[in-house]
């Protein structure tokens, strides 16, 4: 962005105030937004009080070297311990950790008390390997529960664990196993997608092929399909299968590095984000407590985000499990079998809270609501939307076919190096506003700043930056304190940079406006992607939409959009839909951000975690060839686009 603030031009009328049955029963309350203002160490330190400590801490944050922080200093526990044995402890073992689906319809129950035997088992197998304390541990596998229990594995013997999602390539596990020195990579053959089996142990056998740290590799059968077999393979059935299924859970630091867990890379090189023990596992489970409202006796809880990325360590396995949670988890795509299989799901387990990201909910838009109309969702109490900036139509949508009108729906706004949630609604207390994060949660110190670092006024907009540490932020990049700092630490003074573009709306509510990198300078205006796409998803015949800024002689940059339309939208061919889109935007956000060329498309090239690379699009707009294609999701998509590509008008 340049020297001028970002523009603010969405306004939003729509309120939607708690269920007052679910405001009368929530966890938690307004008082908690004073109580942490005023004293906001001591706010945390009581969240800590959630979990069992082997030794209780002496200090809650240690900020006397920043930006390295320490929280809860001197104090020590054990992850899994948390997660899994004390609740067996206190009589919870019949109770259900995972409700887990395979995608081609094979189902386990894995209650707590089962859970605690195959972590043992697991940890056990671990220092069978030789692998200790301290050690990195490479996680690649299907979403099967296999793939928690060696997480926990991990925690419990120490090991740091560095998971790498299912579907990136051999170079993409090779980069992050070498940046991390992983001694052992736990895989499976491979798991299921789309209605077939996909290879996983055939990527790692490439990628470890001239490792000079990698000593075994632990193998899940899951397809059963063939597989090559090394000298240093192990079975997971033969090894693990054998072990003691007791183990003695030692103690560690509360600064004990948990994992590591690299970023998608939508920007650039891998950075490898480090977690530790204490202030994660706190602030995943007060969040996860406090933004679901989640009752450990009475919900069934589901997020659908894959375990590979941040969400899924902190809201499948973390967050969920260090509070006794009943969780689905589910191995495959939406559209398998059929269209409606999440949706047969929630009515199966009668799901309570459900947590997904905005591309998923504007998949199904595309798809109609038909689909969902089929099925009871009657079970659902809380809806949660993380990734991207939900538009504020994808969040009436989501709210009026998914949540029957009654569900608030919480936009959560975190990062993989935020480790939890940050700014959220609080479903019992916050009057909701579609396509607000709307305040930062108690203990959390965000703002919005002008370039010199001057919070903006209400009606501004501007960087989205952290105030104060918190307990699950990241204490460095793996092995790379220098680039820890220059990322975060430097574009403003003591102020931890988040990349993201924000404004406060007159109320003073936060609406997260996308990355940085991503505001367009139109005639001297700074614009957000973010706020083109939702004034276009308002269109009754658009189901999706992407925005980017390309060189323009008159104006610097113009606004060139792609849109997917819905599947109810009729003929949308001629040039009549295109004028139809550009006046509408011009309508709902003013005259400035009529885009100058709009693309009706089949598809968006997307990364993936499932977020719109803008960057390709650019690319397009400018008649440029592509750059790298290497994180896409599916790399055709970009030649359906080019087909679809007019000259430019
Ligand atoms: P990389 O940093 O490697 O480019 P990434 O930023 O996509 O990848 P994540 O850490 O998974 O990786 O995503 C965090 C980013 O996602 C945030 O910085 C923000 O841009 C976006 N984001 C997440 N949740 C929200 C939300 N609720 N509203 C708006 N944006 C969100
Ligand atoms: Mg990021």
């Amino acid at each position: 962005m340049s020297h001028e603030t970002l523009s603010n031009l969405l306004h939003e009328a729509r309120r939607f105030a708690p269920p007052p049955e679910l405001a009368a029963e929530a966890n938690v309350t307004g008082d908690a937004y004073d109580d942490a203002a005023d004293d906001r160490l001591g706010y945390w330190a009581r969240q800590a009080e959630r979990l069992t400590w082997a030794k209780r801490w002496d200090t809650v944050l240690d900020w006397s070297n920043p930006p390295f922080a320490k929280w809860f200093v001197g104090g020590e526990l054990n992850v899994a311990y948390n997660c899994v044995d004390r609740h067996v402890e206190a009589g919870n073992g019949g109770k259900v950790a995972y409700h887990w689906e395979g995608e081609p319809g094979d189902t386990r129950t894995i209650t707590y008390a089962d859970l605690q035997r195959e972590v043992a088992k697991a940890a056990n197998a671990l220092l069978e390997l030789g692998v200790q304390k301290g050690d990195r541990v490479a996680i690649y596998m299907p979403m099967i529960p296999e793939l928690p229990v060696t997480m926990l594995a991990c925690a419990r013997i120490g090991a740091t664990h560095s998971v790498v999602f299912g579907g990136f390539s051999a170079d993409a596990l090779r980069t992050r196993i070498d940046d991390a020195q992983a001694k052992i990579v736990v895989t499976s053959d491979g798991g299921y997608r789309r209605g077939k089996p996909y290879a996983l142990k055939a990527v790692v056998d490439e990628a470890v092929a001239n490792s000079a740290t990698i000593t075994n590799v632990l193998v899940v059968r899951r397809t059963s399909q063939a597989v090559e077999w090394n000298g240093t393979d192990v079975w997971w059935h033969e090894l693990v299968d054998r072990q003691s299924d007791e183990h003695d859970a030692p103690a560690h630091d509360a600064e004990h590095p948990l994992y590591i867990l690299y970023t998608s890379g939508t920007t650039g090189k891998p950075k490898g984000i480090l977690h530790t023990t204490g202030g994660y596992l706190t602030q995943v489970a007060w969040t996860h407590h406090a933004v679901f409202d989640l009752k450990p006796e009475t919900d069934v809880y589901w997020c659908s985000a894959d375990i590979g990325w941040v969400t899924g360590h902190s809201y499948i396995v973390y967050g969920p499990l260090a509070n006794g949670a009943t969780s689905v988890m589910y191995e495959g795509t939406p559209d398998t079998p059929h269209r409606g299989r999440w949706w047969e799901l929630i009515e199966k387990y009668k799901v309570t809270i459900f947590y997904t990201a905005p591309t998923a909910i504007r998949t199904f838009m595309k798809w109609g609501e038909d689909i969902p109309a089929q099925h009871d969702l009657s079970s659902l109490r809380v809806l949660g939307s993380v990734g991207e900036p939900i538009n504020p139509e994808a969040y009436v949508w989501y709210r009026e076919h998914i949540g029957g009108d009654r569900c608030p729906v919480v936009d959560t706004w975190w990062q993989t190096e935020t480790g939890a949630i940050m700014i959220s609604p609080l479903p019992g207390v916050t009057s909701g506003k579609p396509g607000a994060a709307m305040r930062p949660l108690p203990g959390i110190a965000a703002d919005v700043v002008d370039d010199q670092a001057q919070s903006v006024p209400d009606g501004g907009g501007g960087f989205l930056v952290l105030k104060e540490p918190w307990p699950s932020m990241l204490r460095t990049i793996w092995g790379d304190d220098d680039r820890f700092i220059e990322t975060y630490w430097s574009r403003f003074e003591n102020l931890y940079f988040a990349g993201d573009g924000a404004k406060k709306d007159d109320d003073g509510d936060l609406w997260l406006l996308g990355r940085v990198d991503d505001v367009m300078l139109v005639s001297g205006h700074n614009i957000s992607t973010t706020e083109v796409e939702s004034a276009l998803v308002s269109h009754p015949k658009v189901a999706e939409a992407a925005v980017v800024g390309a060189t323009d002689p008159v104006t610097g940059q113009a606004i060139v959009a792609f849109v997917i339309p819905r599947g109810s939208a009729g003929n949308v061919d001629g040039d009549d839909f295109v004028k139809e889109l550009r006046d509408h935007v011009a309508k709902v956000l003013g005259a400035i951000t009529k885009p100058r060329q709009i693309m009706v498309v089949p598809e968006l090239p997307k990364t993936r975690s499932g977020k719109i690379m803008r960057r390709l699009l650019r690319d397009v707009a400018e008649n440029r060839s592509l750059g790298d294609v290497t994180t896409l999701t599916d790399s055709s998509v970009m030649d359906l686009i080019a087909e679809k590509l007019p000259a430019a008008k």
